[in-house]
């Protein structure tokens, strides 16, 4: 598509960078009919091509609407356009500037800047998050349902391995996530180092920095990943192997910090350096198939696997997990449309609630015609939000491969 980018961005990293992706899109409309918004609403504005209209005219100078940032902010950037896409066309880089822009041309009313800067600077924090989820959990049978479905029930982690051994990885242990399932990294670490391989949780590690990025606070999401790199570097430089990621999530994120560093003098090539060592939890565990088979032997269990949109379309990673899963004998099985979002997406149910209510009731229809026992994801908010729509048991696929391990 040709372009015509206004003065105030031309020159700018951001506004080549949009140009250049810009430049890429013919507008075929494929990407359209897989977007869960565009199923949704039936708008073309509330679709990736729409949306990729939206921002080309404010990158050309038209002044952005209340409207225009209603389509932006209905967009899960669950990047399914990403998949379909023939001429590659980055999306999700494109609708990161694209909000980054109409943010600040367009004020929002208070109650949702409030509701933003509460969840921004809320979430991150594990010193309040932390007392604040524990307290929510004492009092969770008296919660309304619509709190309820936001705070897990309480769960015992079980015990971290002591043993040490000489290979090692580090482990990015999140900011919700130890204090919602704490099982989930204390599994990985079970499991792990039954196979031989030592887990460290570097100290002063914290949110990958996806919380504050997608809320468009792009320099707090900066300090998180320059904090977390500072954190991990003596490991990485003692030889650590590998740095994983329990929630795609995340990995999504830290995957991409050589790209939003790569400005930075000082943090470039150490960013990059840890993007090429960040491996989601999937793409490490092939290694060990024939071992776990093993030493698991086989899983009795009928299951639903949902494939986290940062895994599938953020990451690109496809298959994997089926594969582990399938190795120790569980009869796992993809829904109808397991490529559609499940609707959890960041903090997208809590400031979507209604869009993001239909699409997980959509996601559970399809899992449950599956018939599972018991249904496995591998993200945090993928794994919170499904919970909250069914009574059938929702984990993450590690935790079930730990339970069956003898350790
Ligand atoms: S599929 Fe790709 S090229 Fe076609 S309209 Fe969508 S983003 Fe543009
Ligand atoms: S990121 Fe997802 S919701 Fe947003 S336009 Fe692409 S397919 Fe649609």
């Amino acid at each position: 598509m040709q372009t015509n980018l206004a003065d105030f961005i031309k020159h700018t990293q951001e506004g080549q960078e949009a140009d250049a992706i810009l430049r890429k899109c013919v507008h075929c409309g494929f990407c359209t009919a897989t977007c869960p918004t565009y199923q949704l609403l039936g708008d073309e504005l509330d679709g990736p091509r729409g949306r990729i209209y939206l921002m080309k005219q404010v990158l050309e100078g038209k002044e952005a609407t209340r409207k225009t940032q209603l389509h932006l902010d209905r967009c899960l950037t669950c990047r399914n356009c990403e998949s379909t896409c023939p001429s590659g066309v980055q999306y999700g880089r494109l609708v990161d500037i694209g909000r980054h822009l109409v943010e600040k041309q367009v004020r929002r009313p208070v109650s949702e800047r409030v509701l933003r800067t509460t969840l921004k600077e809320f979430l991150p924090r594990k010193w309040l998050f932390n007392p604040a989820m524990k307290l929510g959990q004492i009092v969770r049978p008296l919660l309304p349902s619509a709190l309820k479905n936001k705070v897990p029930a309480a769960q015992s982690a079980g015990v971290w391995p002591k043993t040490t051994h000489s290979r090692k990885m580090l482990l990015l242990d999140g900011c919700v996530q130890p204090a919602m399932s704490p099982n989930i990294n204390a599994a990985t670490a079970r499991v792990l180092d039954t196979l031989g391989v030592e887990l460290i949780v570097a100290p002063k590690v914290g949110c990958c920095g996806a919380i504050r990025h997608h809320l468009n606070d792009q320099s707090g999401g900066l300090e998180d990943m320059r904090r977390n790199i500072d954190a991990w570097w003596p490991y990485v430089e003692a030889g650590a192997e590998a740095i994983v990621m329990t929630a795609s999530g995340c990995g999504s994120m830290v995957k991409e910090y050589g790209h939003l560093l790569a400005q930075d003098a000082f943090y470039a090539k150490r960013a990059q350096k840890i993007s090429e060592l960040t491996k989601d939890l999937s793409e490490i565990m092939p290694d060990f198939e024939q071992e776990l088979a093993i030493k698991i032997g086989k899983i009795n269990k009928r299951v639903a696997y949902h494939p986290p949109c940062t895994l599938q379309h953020g990451q690109q990673i496809r298959g994997k997990i089926e594969g582990v899963l399938k190795a120790v004998g569980v009869d796992v099985k993809l829904c109808a449309d397991s490529h559609l979002c499940c609707g959890s997406a960041g903090t997208y149910s809590v400031l979507q609630s209604t869009l993001s209510t239909q699409l997980r009731d959509n996601k559970l229809k399809n899992l449950e015609a599956t018939n599972p026992e018991m249904i496995v994801s591998a993200n945090i908010g993928c794994l919170t939000h499904l919970q909250s729509g069914t009574q059938t048991e929702v984990r993450h696929w590690i935790e079930l491969i730990d339970a069956s391990l003898k350790h």
